[in-house]
């Protein structure tokens, strides 16, 4: 996997690349300073942490009157992982241990088009080679293509998915089944897919509030995850704040990240929210989940 990473985000990444060629040259005087903070910005680190790299490897550099390429790589190494691994109680692993007699609940957020329905397919495949039973709860209804690319997905792993036959349905009394069907059946995981148009803000929040309050009936919903596009860099940002005030989200999966440079945004969206990336997507195949890992992704992206 982390050979993959690396390959696929290599590919697309020019951060690595543009910073070592930077600090590889002779002189590190304020021109190429800024060109550094330039490179970090449009991979989408975000101005604050852009600043605080920059200063901070700024003062070691010259503190420590680094020239050596391979020792100014590693400081930079070393500032990058503090910034997307702050520690601070980010635990990434995935609530899936179900409680006795009633399986773990997992809501999937985002904007419609951020690869919702995929991560789902995708989680529900990755619990499955677990040895999880697993059942997928249809709660986008708006559309029925959304339904039929789920049960699709469904079927491709061998899970049942929960729907309702007719196009506007209450998505709240459909993940409500959904977690029922999960509960008579013994499944040890529940995954909710549910609907992101954001044009309507203030019914996309009354609709997952309340699927989350009916879902609530059962039981707690263990996770709450959210997610983003990767290509849509800092704009996401804006989306994951709105989210964020009608669910409690307790994770976050960055999609596309095999298409993007701007893996930076995994800085700024924990900033923000104060919650860990906890999958990342490389691709639409079924196996192109992994979780997501601090070291492997930095060294991806130094590559
Ligand atoms: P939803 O509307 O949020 O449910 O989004 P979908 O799951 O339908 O995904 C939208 C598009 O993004 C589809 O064409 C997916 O195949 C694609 N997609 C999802 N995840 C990834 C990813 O990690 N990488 C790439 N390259 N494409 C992805």
């Amino acid at each position: 996997r982390l050979v993959r990473l690396r390959a696929r985000l290599a590919r697309s990444n020019a951060l690595g690349r543009g910073l070592l060629e930077l600090l590889s040259r002779d002189k590190l005087d304020a021109d190429t300073w800024d060109e550094i903070e330039e490179t970090l910005l449009m991979a989408d680190l975000g101005v604050d942490p852009t600043t605080e790299l920059v200063d901070r490897l700024r003062e070691r550099v010259t503190v420590l009157g680094v020239r050596d390429v391979d020792q100014v790589r590693g400081l930079l190494r070393e500032e990058l992982k503090a910034l997307v691994d702050p520690g601070e109680g980010l635990d990434r692993s995935l609530a899936v241990d179900h409680a006795p007699g009633r399986p773990a609940v997992v809501m999937v957020v985002g904007v419609n088009g951020t690869g919702k329905t995929t991560t789902v397919g995708k989680l529900a495949r990755v619990l499955v080679a677990e040895d999880k039973d697993v059942v997928l709860g249809a709660a986008d209804t708006f559309r029925a293509a959304a339904a039929d690319q789920l049960a699709t997905w469904g079927d491709r792993v061998g899970v049942p998915t929960i729907r309702s036959d007719r196009d506007g349905a209450d998505p709240a009394s459909v993940a409500f089944d959904a977690v029922k069907a999960g509960i008579e059946t013994e499944a040890d995981v529940v995954l909710i897919d549910t609907a992101g148009r954001l044009q309507n803000k203030v019914g996309l929040m009354d609709e997952l509030g309340k699927v989350k309050r009916v879902v609530e009936k059962h039981g707690p919903v263990d996770e709450v995850l959210l997610v983003l596009d990767a290509t849509t860099g800092q704009n996401g940002m804006q989306q994951a704040k709105v989210f964020s005030e009608v669910v409690n989200i307790t994770g976050i999966v960055l999609t596309k990240l095999d298409g993007t440079a701007k893996g930076g945004i995994v800085v700024a969206v924990q900033r923000t929210l104060g919650v860990p990336v906890k999958l990342i997507g490389l691709g639409e195949g079924p196996d192109d989940l992994a979780p997501f890992d601090p070291d492997a992704f930095v060294d991806a992206l130094l590559a």
